[in-house]
Protein backbone atom coordinates (compact mmCIF):
# COMPACT_ATOMS: atom_id res chain seq x y z
CA UNK A 1 0.00 0.00 0.00
CA UNK A 2 1.14 3.60 -0.76
CA UNK A 3 -0.11 5.52 1.50
CA UNK A 4 1.89 8.96 2.52
CA UNK A 5 -1.02 10.64 4.36
CA UNK A 6 -1.84 12.43 1.22
CA UNK A 7 -5.10 14.81 2.23
CA UNK A 8 -6.34 13.81 -2.18
CA UNK A 9 -6.00 11.29 -4.88
CA UNK A 10 -6.61 13.11 -8.06
CA UNK A 11 -6.83 10.80 -10.57
CA UNK A 12 -6.18 12.16 -14.43
CA UNK A 13 -3.51 15.17 -15.10
CA UNK A 14 -5.46 17.27 -17.52
CA UNK A 15 -6.34 20.73 -17.07
CA UNK A 16 -9.16 19.46 -14.93
CA UNK A 17 -6.88 18.06 -13.14
CA UNK A 18 -4.05 20.22 -12.71
CA UNK A 19 -6.11 22.52 -12.03
CA UNK A 20 -7.46 20.66 -8.65
CA UNK A 21 -3.73 20.04 -8.03
CA UNK A 22 -2.64 23.73 -8.24
CA UNK A 23 -5.96 24.72 -5.92
CA UNK A 24 -5.90 22.50 -3.31
CA UNK A 25 -1.82 22.61 -2.99
CA UNK A 26 -2.35 26.61 -2.56
CA UNK A 27 -4.79 26.05 0.04
CA UNK A 28 -1.77 23.92 1.72
CA UNK A 29 -3.19 19.86 1.55
CA UNK A 30 -0.88 17.37 -0.25
CA UNK A 31 -1.91 15.68 -3.38
CA UNK A 32 -0.95 12.69 -5.02
CA UNK A 33 -1.94 12.67 -9.09
CA UNK A 34 -1.96 9.67 -10.57
CA UNK A 35 -2.55 9.75 -14.39
CA UNK A 36 -2.22 7.14 -17.21
CA UNK A 37 0.13 8.67 -20.00
CA UNK A 38 3.57 9.71 -19.64
CA UNK A 39 2.62 13.14 -19.96
CA UNK A 40 0.73 15.48 -18.39
CA UNK A 41 -2.09 18.06 -20.20
CA UNK A 42 -4.54 15.18 -21.49
CA UNK A 43 -6.36 16.80 -24.57
CA UNK A 44 -4.43 19.39 -24.89
CA UNK A 45 -1.18 17.98 -26.03
CA UNK A 46 1.72 18.33 -28.60
CA UNK A 47 4.19 15.72 -30.06
CA UNK A 48 7.12 15.99 -32.97
CA UNK A 49 5.73 15.03 -36.16
CA UNK A 50 7.91 12.27 -37.23
CA UNK A 51 8.65 13.45 -40.81
CA UNK A 52 9.14 16.66 -40.11
CA UNK A 53 10.70 16.73 -36.74
CA UNK A 54 8.47 20.22 -36.30
CA UNK A 55 6.42 20.04 -32.92
CA UNK A 56 2.57 20.17 -33.72
CA UNK A 57 -0.04 19.93 -31.40
CA UNK A 58 -3.45 17.06 -31.26
CA UNK A 59 -5.34 20.10 -32.83
CA UNK A 60 -4.82 23.99 -32.57
CA UNK A 61 -6.27 25.24 -29.37
CA UNK A 62 -7.00 29.18 -29.29
CA UNK A 63 -7.82 30.52 -25.71
CA UNK A 64 -10.04 33.48 -24.98
CA UNK A 65 -9.29 36.30 -22.61
CA UNK A 66 -12.11 35.43 -20.60
CA UNK A 67 -10.13 32.17 -19.86
CA UNK A 68 -9.53 33.54 -16.07
CA UNK A 69 -8.90 30.27 -14.24
CA UNK A 70 -6.71 28.58 -17.27
CA UNK A 71 -4.79 31.56 -17.19
CA UNK A 72 -4.36 31.97 -13.26
CA UNK A 73 -3.00 28.23 -13.42
CA UNK A 74 -0.81 28.91 -16.47
CA UNK A 75 0.45 31.82 -14.42
CA UNK A 76 1.21 29.94 -11.15
CA UNK A 77 3.27 27.46 -13.59
CA UNK A 78 4.84 30.81 -15.27
CA UNK A 79 3.93 29.45 -19.03
CA UNK A 80 1.41 32.59 -19.27
CA UNK A 81 4.05 34.31 -21.19
CA UNK A 82 4.10 31.55 -23.73
CA UNK A 83 0.83 32.92 -24.98
CA UNK A 84 0.51 35.10 -27.95
CA UNK A 85 -2.38 37.81 -26.97
CA UNK A 86 -4.05 40.01 -29.44
CA UNK A 87 -4.83 43.74 -28.69
CA UNK A 88 -8.45 43.06 -29.56
CA UNK A 89 -10.52 40.67 -30.86
CA UNK A 90 -9.82 40.77 -34.83
CA UNK A 91 -11.03 37.75 -36.82
CA UNK A 92 -10.02 37.88 -40.63
CA UNK A 93 -13.15 35.96 -42.80
CA UNK A 94 -11.91 34.04 -45.75
CA UNK A 95 -15.26 32.88 -48.61
CA UNK A 96 -14.74 29.83 -50.62
CA UNK A 97 -13.57 32.01 -53.41
CA UNK A 98 -11.17 34.18 -51.77
CA UNK A 99 -13.85 37.17 -50.90
CA UNK A 100 -12.42 38.52 -47.50
CA UNK A 101 -14.04 40.30 -44.83
CA UNK A 102 -12.73 41.51 -41.36
CA UNK A 103 -14.48 41.45 -37.48
CA UNK A 104 -12.05 44.50 -36.31
CA UNK A 105 -13.36 46.07 -32.65
CA UNK A 106 -10.11 48.39 -32.44
CA UNK A 107 -11.96 51.24 -33.79
CA UNK A 108 -14.08 52.02 -30.46
CA UNK A 109 -13.51 50.93 -27.09
CA UNK A 110 -15.15 48.47 -25.29
CA UNK A 111 -18.49 46.72 -25.89
CA UNK A 112 -19.01 49.76 -28.59
CA UNK A 113 -15.93 48.20 -30.67
CA UNK A 114 -17.66 44.92 -30.97
CA UNK A 115 -20.96 46.51 -32.09
CA UNK A 116 -19.18 48.74 -34.56
CA UNK A 117 -16.88 45.67 -35.59
CA UNK A 118 -20.22 43.86 -36.61
CA UNK A 119 -21.68 47.05 -38.13
CA UNK A 120 -18.80 47.22 -40.44
CA UNK A 121 -18.76 43.49 -41.74
CA UNK A 122 -18.68 44.06 -45.13
CA UNK A 123 -20.64 40.58 -47.17
CA UNK A 124 -23.63 41.10 -44.28
CA UNK A 125 -26.36 43.37 -45.23
CA UNK A 126 -26.97 45.99 -43.11
CA UNK A 127 -30.40 44.53 -42.00
CA UNK A 128 -28.86 41.39 -41.10
CA UNK A 129 -26.21 43.30 -39.08
CA UNK A 130 -28.82 45.11 -37.20
CA UNK A 131 -30.87 41.79 -36.08
CA UNK A 132 -27.72 40.27 -34.67
CA UNK A 133 -27.13 43.23 -32.94
CA UNK A 134 -30.82 43.59 -31.61
CA UNK A 135 -29.79 40.36 -30.46
CA UNK A 136 -26.57 40.83 -28.40
CA UNK A 137 -28.00 43.36 -26.85
CA UNK A 138 -30.97 41.50 -25.76
CA UNK A 139 -28.18 38.47 -24.73
CA UNK A 140 -26.67 41.16 -22.46
CA UNK A 141 -29.59 42.25 -20.74
CA UNK A 142 -30.88 39.13 -20.24
CA UNK A 143 -33.89 38.58 -22.61
CA UNK A 144 -33.64 35.73 -24.22
CA UNK A 145 -35.37 32.37 -23.81
CA UNK A 146 -32.67 29.20 -24.49
CA UNK A 147 -34.67 26.53 -22.34
CA UNK A 148 -33.70 23.30 -24.63
CA UNK A 149 -33.29 24.91 -27.80
CA UNK A 150 -30.89 23.77 -30.01
CA UNK A 151 -28.97 27.06 -31.36
CA UNK A 152 -30.66 26.73 -35.04
CA UNK A 153 -33.67 27.13 -33.36
CA UNK A 154 -32.55 29.84 -30.99
CA UNK A 155 -31.45 31.87 -33.72
CA UNK A 156 -34.68 31.52 -35.78
CA UNK A 157 -36.59 32.40 -32.88
CA UNK A 158 -35.01 35.79 -32.59
CA UNK A 159 -35.14 36.19 -36.68
CA UNK A 160 -31.37 36.02 -37.63
CA UNK A 161 -31.04 35.63 -41.32
CA UNK A 162 -29.86 32.53 -43.43
CA UNK A 163 -26.64 35.20 -44.15
CA UNK A 164 -26.14 36.39 -40.39
CA UNK A 165 -26.56 32.43 -39.14
CA UNK A 166 -23.68 31.20 -41.96
CA UNK A 167 -21.52 33.83 -42.05
CA UNK A 168 -21.26 34.73 -38.33
CA UNK A 169 -23.07 32.73 -35.35
CA UNK A 170 -22.32 29.29 -37.02
CA UNK A 171 -18.47 29.54 -36.95
CA UNK A 172 -18.49 30.83 -33.22
CA UNK A 173 -20.58 28.26 -32.71
CA UNK A 174 -18.92 25.48 -34.36
CA UNK A 175 -15.43 26.83 -33.07
CA UNK A 176 -16.50 26.86 -29.01
CA UNK A 177 -19.12 24.33 -28.64
CA UNK A 178 -17.61 21.41 -31.11
CA UNK A 179 -21.11 20.79 -32.60
CA UNK A 180 -23.41 21.52 -34.84
CA UNK A 181 -26.11 24.82 -35.02
CA UNK A 182 -29.13 21.67 -35.22
CA UNK A 183 -27.56 20.04 -32.38
CA UNK A 184 -25.74 22.41 -30.09
CA UNK A 185 -27.00 23.48 -27.07
CA UNK A 186 -28.81 27.34 -27.25
CA UNK A 187 -28.07 28.09 -23.39
CA UNK A 188 -24.03 27.17 -23.56
CA UNK A 189 -23.84 29.68 -26.99
CA UNK A 190 -25.59 32.05 -24.62
CA UNK A 191 -23.26 31.81 -22.09
CA UNK A 192 -20.20 31.81 -24.08
CA UNK A 193 -21.47 34.92 -25.95
CA UNK A 194 -21.90 36.98 -22.67
CA UNK A 195 -18.35 35.70 -21.25
CA UNK A 196 -16.40 35.44 -23.91
CA UNK A 197 -17.83 38.49 -27.09
CA UNK A 198 -19.80 40.39 -25.47
CA UNK A 199 -18.05 41.02 -22.11
CA UNK A 200 -15.56 43.67 -22.94
CA UNK A 201 -12.04 44.15 -24.63
CA UNK A 202 -10.11 42.14 -22.26
CA UNK A 203 -12.50 39.06 -22.70
CA UNK A 204 -12.87 38.83 -26.06
CA UNK A 205 -9.15 38.90 -27.00
CA UNK A 206 -8.57 36.04 -28.84
CA UNK A 207 -4.49 34.01 -26.90
CA UNK A 208 -2.82 31.68 -29.30
CA UNK A 209 0.01 29.42 -27.88
CA UNK A 210 3.02 30.27 -29.62
CA UNK A 211 4.81 26.64 -28.85
CA UNK A 212 3.45 23.32 -28.64
CA UNK A 213 0.59 22.79 -25.90
CA UNK A 214 2.42 20.60 -23.83
CA UNK A 215 5.15 23.42 -23.19
CA UNK A 216 2.61 24.87 -21.21
CA UNK A 217 2.37 21.79 -18.60
CA UNK A 218 5.68 21.25 -18.49
CA UNK A 219 6.76 22.91 -15.50
CA UNK A 220 3.33 21.18 -13.78
CA UNK A 221 5.37 17.98 -12.14
CA UNK A 222 7.67 19.89 -10.46
CA UNK A 223 5.82 22.99 -9.68
CA UNK A 224 3.49 20.11 -7.60
CA UNK A 225 6.83 18.71 -5.95
CA UNK A 226 7.57 21.76 -4.66
CA UNK A 227 4.35 22.05 -3.28
CA UNK A 228 4.48 19.07 -1.26
CA UNK A 229 2.60 16.78 -3.76
CA UNK A 230 3.46 13.99 -6.17
CA UNK A 231 2.84 13.06 -9.55
CA UNK A 232 2.71 9.46 -10.86
CA UNK A 233 2.81 9.19 -14.74
CA UNK A 234 1.93 6.09 -16.52
CA UNK A 235 -0.21 5.26 -13.34
CA UNK A 236 -3.87 4.47 -14.65
CA UNK A 237 -5.98 3.90 -11.70
CA UNK A 238 -8.65 0.17 -12.53
CA UNK A 239 -10.79 0.73 -9.69
CA UNK A 240 -11.88 2.65 -7.12
CA UNK A 241 -12.42 0.92 -4.02
CA UNK A 242 -15.28 1.82 -1.77
CA UNK A 243 -16.16 1.26 2.10
CA UNK A 244 -18.57 2.59 4.31
CA UNK A 245 -19.85 4.59 2.07
CA UNK A 246 -16.47 6.34 1.47
CA UNK A 247 -14.04 5.92 -1.57
CA UNK A 248 -11.34 4.11 0.40
CA UNK A 249 -8.88 3.47 -2.00
CA UNK A 250 -7.71 3.75 -5.51
CA UNK A 251 -5.90 0.28 -7.27
CA UNK A 252 -3.51 1.17 -10.10
CA UNK A 253 -2.74 -0.99 -13.04
CA UNK A 254 0.73 -2.25 -11.11
CA UNK A 255 -1.32 -3.78 -8.43
CA UNK A 256 -0.47 -0.85 -6.16
CA UNK A 257 -3.46 0.57 -3.66
CA UNK A 258 -3.06 4.13 -2.49
CA UNK A 259 -5.22 5.77 -0.01
CA UNK A 260 -6.02 9.53 1.03
CA UNK A 261 -8.97 10.94 2.57
CA UNK A 262 -10.83 12.82 -0.64
CA UNK A 263 -10.73 11.36 -4.20
CA UNK A 264 -11.26 13.88 -7.55
CA UNK A 265 -12.27 12.22 -10.59
CA UNK A 266 -10.62 14.00 -13.39
CA UNK A 267 -11.52 11.92 -15.74
CA UNK A 268 -13.26 11.95 -18.78
CA UNK A 269 -16.66 10.32 -18.12
CA UNK A 270 -16.18 6.95 -20.24
CA UNK A 271 -12.67 6.32 -18.02
CA UNK A 272 -14.64 7.27 -15.02
CA UNK A 273 -17.97 4.74 -15.25
CA UNK A 274 -15.09 2.24 -16.15
CA UNK A 275 -13.09 2.46 -12.77
CA UNK A 276 -16.70 2.53 -10.38
CA UNK A 277 -17.15 -0.14 -8.25
CA UNK A 278 -19.58 -2.23 -9.91
CA UNK A 279 -22.69 -1.63 -7.96
CA UNK A 280 -21.91 2.35 -8.73
CA UNK A 281 -21.91 1.62 -12.45
CA UNK A 282 -25.70 1.23 -12.30
CA UNK A 283 -26.67 3.67 -9.67
CA UNK A 284 -29.03 6.07 -11.24
CA UNK A 285 -26.98 8.76 -9.84
CA UNK A 286 -24.67 8.20 -12.58
CA UNK A 287 -26.59 7.07 -15.10
CA UNK A 288 -25.61 10.52 -17.62
CA UNK A 289 -22.27 8.58 -17.70
CA UNK A 290 -23.87 6.20 -19.98
CA UNK A 291 -25.20 8.99 -21.96
CA UNK A 292 -22.79 11.19 -22.88
CA UNK A 293 -22.35 11.19 -26.55
CA UNK A 294 -19.00 12.87 -28.25
CA UNK A 295 -17.92 15.00 -31.11
CA UNK A 296 -14.51 14.58 -33.50
CA UNK A 297 -12.22 17.31 -33.91
CA UNK A 298 -10.40 16.56 -37.40
CA UNK A 299 -6.89 18.55 -37.68
CA UNK A 300 -4.73 18.79 -40.88
CA UNK A 301 -1.79 20.04 -40.80
CA UNK A 302 0.81 20.91 -44.22
CA UNK A 303 3.48 21.82 -45.16
CA UNK A 304 4.44 23.77 -48.45
CA UNK A 305 7.95 24.83 -50.47
CA UNK A 306 6.22 28.17 -49.94
CA UNK A 307 5.31 30.56 -47.61
CA UNK A 308 1.88 31.78 -49.44
CA UNK A 309 -0.15 32.82 -46.64
CA UNK A 310 0.07 36.08 -45.61
CA UNK A 311 -2.57 36.00 -42.51
CA UNK A 312 -2.30 34.60 -39.06
CA UNK A 313 -5.04 32.95 -38.83
CA UNK A 314 -8.78 33.07 -40.28
CA UNK A 315 -12.21 31.61 -40.72
CA UNK A 316 -13.02 29.73 -43.86
CA UNK A 317 -16.53 29.93 -44.78
CA UNK A 318 -18.37 27.54 -47.49
CA UNK A 319 -16.39 24.96 -47.13
CA UNK A 320 -15.25 21.99 -45.14
CA UNK A 321 -12.37 24.14 -43.80
CA UNK A 322 -13.51 25.88 -40.55
CA UNK A 323 -10.73 27.52 -39.61
CA UNK A 324 -6.72 27.96 -41.05
CA UNK A 325 -3.68 28.98 -39.07
CA UNK A 326 -0.65 29.91 -40.22
CA UNK A 327 2.07 28.23 -38.27
CA UNK A 328 4.80 30.20 -39.32
CA UNK A 329 3.28 33.62 -37.51
CA UNK A 330 1.91 31.78 -34.84
CA UNK A 331 4.52 29.53 -33.78
CA UNK A 332 8.40 30.63 -34.44
CA UNK A 333 9.99 27.74 -35.20
CA UNK A 334 13.63 26.96 -35.72
CA UNK A 335 15.91 28.50 -38.58
CA UNK A 336 16.15 24.77 -40.11
CA UNK A 337 12.48 23.84 -40.19
CA UNK A 338 11.68 27.28 -41.56
CA UNK A 339 14.38 26.51 -44.41
CA UNK A 340 13.32 23.28 -45.40
CA UNK A 341 9.70 23.83 -45.16
CA UNK A 342 8.67 27.66 -45.84
CA UNK A 343 4.96 27.69 -45.34
CA UNK A 344 3.45 25.35 -42.83
CA UNK A 345 -0.23 26.16 -42.04
CA UNK A 346 -3.24 23.82 -39.86
CA UNK A 347 -6.43 23.56 -40.87
CA UNK A 348 -9.54 22.79 -38.42
CA UNK A 349 -12.63 21.07 -39.07
CA UNK A 350 -14.90 21.22 -35.86
CA UNK A 351 -17.43 18.65 -35.19
CA UNK A 352 -15.48 16.81 -37.86
CA UNK A 353 -17.97 13.58 -38.62
CA UNK A 354 -17.81 14.19 -42.23
CA UNK A 355 -14.04 13.69 -42.53
CA UNK A 356 -13.64 10.84 -39.54
CA UNK A 357 -14.25 8.20 -42.06
CA UNK A 358 -12.81 9.35 -44.64
CA UNK A 359 -9.06 7.99 -45.92
CA UNK A 360 -6.15 11.18 -44.55
CA UNK A 361 -5.03 11.25 -48.37
CA UNK A 362 -8.75 12.51 -49.73
CA UNK A 363 -8.98 14.69 -46.96
CA UNK A 364 -5.52 16.31 -47.81
CA UNK A 365 -7.09 16.23 -51.51
CA UNK A 366 -9.88 18.33 -50.79
CA UNK A 367 -8.40 20.55 -48.38
CA UNK A 368 -6.02 21.79 -51.01
CA UNK A 369 -8.90 21.96 -53.43
CA UNK A 370 -10.54 24.45 -51.09
CA UNK A 371 -6.93 26.43 -50.25
CA UNK A 372 -6.19 26.85 -54.44
CA UNK A 373 -9.61 28.15 -54.51
CA UNK A 374 -9.77 30.78 -51.63
CA UNK A 375 -5.75 31.40 -51.32
CA UNK A 376 -4.64 31.58 -55.39
CA UNK A 377 -0.94 31.86 -54.16
CA UNK A 378 -1.59 28.58 -52.91
CA UNK A 379 -1.67 27.19 -56.55
CA UNK A 380 2.12 28.22 -56.93
CA UNK A 381 3.50 25.87 -54.00
CA UNK A 382 4.47 22.66 -53.61
CA UNK A 383 2.86 20.20 -50.84
CA UNK A 384 5.95 18.56 -48.97
CA UNK A 385 4.39 16.84 -46.35
CA UNK A 386 1.07 16.67 -44.36
CA UNK A 387 -0.44 15.03 -41.18
CA UNK A 388 -3.93 14.43 -40.43
CA UNK A 389 -5.12 13.93 -36.67
CA UNK A 390 -8.78 12.88 -36.22
CA UNK A 391 -9.61 13.27 -32.38
CA UNK A 392 -12.76 10.79 -32.61
CA UNK A 393 -13.77 12.01 -28.79
CA UNK A 394 -12.49 15.63 -29.07
CA UNK A 395 -15.52 17.29 -26.68
CA UNK A 396 -18.89 15.60 -25.62
CA UNK A 397 -21.20 17.03 -27.79
CA UNK A 398 -23.07 19.53 -26.29
CA UNK A 399 -27.01 19.01 -27.15
CA UNK A 400 -29.93 20.70 -25.18
CA UNK A 401 -30.50 16.97 -23.39
CA UNK A 402 -26.98 16.90 -22.53
CA UNK A 403 -26.48 20.05 -20.94
CA UNK A 404 -29.55 19.13 -18.50
CA UNK A 405 -28.15 15.99 -17.62
CA UNK A 406 -23.89 17.18 -16.75
CA UNK A 407 -22.95 16.04 -13.42
CA UNK A 408 -22.26 18.35 -10.40
CA UNK A 409 -18.80 18.52 -8.92
CA UNK A 410 -20.23 16.98 -5.85
CA UNK A 411 -22.05 13.53 -5.57
CA UNK A 412 -23.99 11.35 -3.26
CA UNK A 413 -20.45 10.09 -1.89
CA UNK A 414 -19.10 12.25 0.33
CA UNK A 415 -15.31 12.12 -0.24
CA UNK A 416 -15.57 11.45 -3.93
CA UNK A 417 -15.58 14.38 -6.20
CA UNK A 418 -16.14 15.20 -10.33
CA UNK A 419 -13.91 17.43 -12.23
CA UNK A 420 -13.90 17.64 -16.10
CA UNK A 421 -14.84 19.83 -18.82
CA UNK A 422 -17.76 17.65 -19.40
CA UNK A 423 -18.85 18.04 -15.65
CA UNK A 424 -21.47 20.91 -15.07
CA UNK A 425 -19.74 24.31 -15.63
CA UNK A 426 -22.24 25.78 -17.41
CA UNK A 427 -19.52 26.07 -20.33
CA UNK A 428 -18.55 23.90 -23.52
CA UNK A 429 -15.43 21.59 -23.35
CA UNK A 430 -12.94 23.89 -23.02
CA UNK A 431 -9.74 24.72 -21.35
CA UNK A 432 -11.59 27.14 -19.01
CA UNK A 433 -14.46 24.87 -18.52
CA UNK A 434 -11.85 22.14 -17.79
CA UNK A 435 -9.57 24.30 -15.58
CA UNK A 436 -13.07 25.75 -13.34
CA UNK A 437 -14.48 21.81 -13.32
CA UNK A 438 -11.20 21.32 -11.40
CA UNK A 439 -11.23 24.61 -9.35
CA UNK A 440 -14.97 24.05 -8.07
CA UNK A 441 -14.09 19.99 -7.29
CA UNK A 442 -10.61 21.19 -5.19
CA UNK A 443 -13.04 23.97 -3.03
CA UNK A 444 -15.61 20.93 -2.38
CA UNK A 445 -12.61 18.65 -1.31
CA UNK A 446 -10.96 21.27 0.57
CA UNK A 447 -14.06 22.16 2.59
CA UNK A 448 -14.51 18.14 3.49
CA UNK A 449 -10.59 18.24 4.47
CA UNK A 450 -10.91 21.32 7.00
CA UNK A 451 -14.39 19.70 8.44
CA UNK A 452 -12.46 16.89 9.40
CA UNK A 453 -9.55 18.75 11.38
C1 LIG B 1 -8.41 18.69 -31.24
C2 LIG B 1 -8.93 19.49 -30.09
C3 LIG B 1 -9.02 20.87 -30.20
C4 LIG B 1 -9.52 21.62 -29.12
N1 LIG B 1 -9.55 22.98 -29.23
C5 LIG B 1 -9.86 23.71 -28.15
C6 LIG B 1 -9.74 25.13 -28.18
O1 LIG B 1 -9.39 25.72 -29.20
N2 LIG B 1 -10.03 25.84 -27.05
C7 LIG B 1 -10.42 25.22 -25.90
O2 LIG B 1 -10.63 25.91 -24.90
N3 LIG B 1 -10.55 23.87 -25.83
C8 LIG B 1 -10.27 23.12 -26.92
N4 LIG B 1 -10.37 21.74 -26.86
C9 LIG B 1 -10.94 21.12 -25.64
C10 LIG B 1 -9.90 20.97 -24.54
O3 LIG B 1 -8.73 20.35 -25.01
C11 LIG B 1 -10.53 20.08 -23.45
O4 LIG B 1 -11.73 20.65 -23.04
C12 LIG B 1 -9.64 19.91 -22.22
O5 LIG B 1 -8.33 19.57 -22.58
C13 LIG B 1 -10.23 18.81 -21.33
O6 LIG B 1 -9.48 18.69 -20.15
P1 LIG B 1 -9.92 17.65 -19.02
O7 LIG B 1 -8.91 17.76 -17.95
O8 LIG B 1 -11.34 17.83 -18.70
O9 LIG B 1 -9.83 16.20 -19.73
P2 LIG B 1 -8.56 15.44 -20.32
O10 LIG B 1 -7.62 16.42 -20.92
O11 LIG B 1 -9.11 14.37 -21.21
O12 LIG B 1 -7.85 14.79 -19.05
C14 LIG B 1 -8.15 13.51 -18.55
C15 LIG B 1 -6.84 12.85 -18.14
O13 LIG B 1 -7.12 11.62 -17.49
C16 LIG B 1 -6.17 10.66 -17.91
N5 LIG B 1 -6.73 9.32 -17.67
C17 LIG B 1 -7.71 8.70 -18.37
N6 LIG B 1 -8.00 7.51 -17.80
C18 LIG B 1 -7.18 7.39 -16.72
C19 LIG B 1 -7.03 6.38 -15.71
N7 LIG B 1 -7.76 5.28 -15.69
N8 LIG B 1 -6.10 6.59 -14.74
C20 LIG B 1 -5.33 7.73 -14.73
N9 LIG B 1 -5.45 8.70 -15.66
C21 LIG B 1 -6.37 8.54 -16.63
C22 LIG B 1 -5.96 11.00 -19.38
O14 LIG B 1 -4.76 10.45 -19.88
C23 LIG B 1 -5.95 12.52 -19.34
O15 LIG B 1 -4.65 13.03 -19.11
C24 LIG B 1 -9.93 20.96 -27.93
C25 LIG B 1 -9.83 19.58 -27.83
C26 LIG B 1 -9.34 18.84 -28.88
C27 LIG B 1 -9.24 17.35 -28.73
Amino acid sequence: MQNDEYDCIIIGAGTAGIAAAVELSKAGKRVLILESKNYTGGRARSFEDTVTGEIIDNGQHVLMGCYSSLLSIFKELATDNLLIRQNTLTVNFIDSDGKKDILKTSTLPGKAGVILGILNLKQISLKSKFCALELALRIQIGNVKTENLTTQDFLKKYRQSKEIIERFWEPIILATLNSSSNQASASLFVEVLKRAFFAGKDASQILIPSVGLSELFTPFPEWILRHGGKIHLGTSVEALEIRNGQIAGVLSSKGEKFEAKTIISALPPKQLLRILPKELQSHPKFTPLHVYQFSPIVSIYLWFDLAWCDIDFAAMLGTTIQWIFNRRKIAPSSNTSVEKFPGHISLTVSAGNILVDTHPEEVVKLCLEELKRAFPKASDAKLISWKVIKEKSATFLATPAMELLRLQAQTFIPNLFLAGDWTSTSLPATLEGAAQSGIVAARHAISVLNKEK
